[in-house]
């Protein structure tokens, strides 16, 4: 399994819960972007080599901004430095509001088989004040659009734990979700991130977290409602019909190597090298290919970490063969309480986190990390 990502990194505005990078620049900017990208593509190319891409993932920032002659070119530039597999999974971030006839004729002229589309919440008083720029209509509209052009393989994003969310909003919310039958989705409960517009307002007193308490309970509805759905929770914060799970973002969890491409993009060999690109737009555009990174090599520690954090956040749970002898007694001992608790299981020698504890798996992965 290999991965590229490429990032897109343009929205119209910034939500209010968001610290991802984005910039709202102009059509010129977003043509000066696509060129130093093909530059980085080049430059990088021997990277990849001759592998083969098993997915393709376009993030952002917001991918539906770039308008239809731009993603077309990007896609050309792609497909013709690097070779996608046959079935290659080819996956393009969206907000509603930019889902128009025209946006998804352009995507048909693209590998893209897969959308994955921020609809946060169905309730408009939420959306005004997450700054999100799209009405629960639209969508509503945008979800049955992808459909109607033959685009099945959708996943949504939810937020819940928003301020004022009752449990009987998050419980609509949810219901809508069936209604519009997707075989993936994507929850999240509420961060309130340092340097957001959320973050100031909760410490001006204007908007309150929510509870433990509710958020518990909003968990909990979360895990039953897309159980009735038919889907199999895979990952602390992702549900899919059988089939159907993000194979790009698997590959994350399971150290597979990925190319990253784009302002702030990281790659990853699959093995102990990491390397993160500098997220400034501007010394992207100016760095004529050789893009300001950063780097490192993961020492042994940081290796069992990385395993910790990532194999235990899914259903597939962490093979003890993949560590040590030192690591294995050090990883039993720290899982111990967890084990003892019901939280996480043994099996087969496979370490699990257990439905029951993945509402506290951020407590248990810091127990088990070095
Ligand atoms: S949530 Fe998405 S659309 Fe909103 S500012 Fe962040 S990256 Fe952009």
């Amino acid at each position: 399994m290999a991965g590229i990502y490429i990032h897109v990194p343009f929205c119209q505005s910034r939500c209010a819960y968001c610290d991802f990078y984005s910039t709202t620049l102009s059509e010129e900017w977003k043509s000066q972007y696509l060129s130093a990208l093909q530059r980085e593509m080049q430059a990088r190319r021997y990277e990849v080599g001759d592998t083969e891409i098993d997915t393709l993932y376009l993030g952002g920032g917001t991918p539906s901004q770039l308008p239809p002659t731009l993603l077309e070119r990007l896609f050309g530039m792609v497909t013709g430095l690097f070779s996608l597999k046959e079935n290659a999974e080819v996956t393009v971030e969206a907000n509603p509001d930019d889902v128009t006839p025209q946006w998804l004729e352009s995507l048909h002229r693209t590998p893209t088989n897969r959308i994955s589309m921020g609809v946060q919440t169905f309730d408009d008083n939420l959306l005004a004040l997450l700054r999100r720029r799209h009405t629960a209509i639209q969508a509503f509209e945008a979800v049955e659009a992808c459909k109607t052009a033959g685009y099945e393989n959708l996943s949504l994003d939810l937020i819940y734990g928003l301020p004022g969310q009752s449990i009987g909003m998050w419980r609509k919310d949810l219901a809508q979700i069936a209604k519009m039958d997707v075989p993936h989705l994507s929850a999240y409960a509420l961060q309130y991130e340092p340097g957001t517009e959320l973050y100031r307002m909760r410490q001006n007193g204007n908007v309150e977290e929510a509870d433990e308490e509710l958020s518990l309970e909003m968990y909990q509805e979360l895990c039953s409602a897309a159980s009735a759905m038919g889907m199999e929770h895979y990952e602390i914060s992702n549900f899919s019909r059988p089939g159907k799970r993000s194979r790009h973002n698997s590959g994350y969890w399971s150290q597979e190597p990925y190319w990253g491409f784009g302002p702030g993009a990281h790659s990853y060999d699959g093995a102990r090298c990491r390397r993160w690109n500098n997220a400034q737009l501007k010394a992207y555009i100016e760095a004529e290919g050789d893009v300001p990174h950063g780097s490192e090599t993961l020492s042994d520690e940081e290796c069992y970490d990385e395993l910790v954090m990532t194999r235990l956040r899914t259903i597939d749970g962490l093979p003890l063969s993949l560590l040590s002898q030192e690591n294995r007694i050090y990883c039993l001992r720290m899982a111990e309480r967890h084990l003892n608790s019901g939280k996480m299981t043994l099996k087969d020698d496979v370490l699990r986190i257990e439905e029951s504890g993945i509402f506290v798996s951020d407590d248990i992965l810091s127990d088990l990390m070095r």
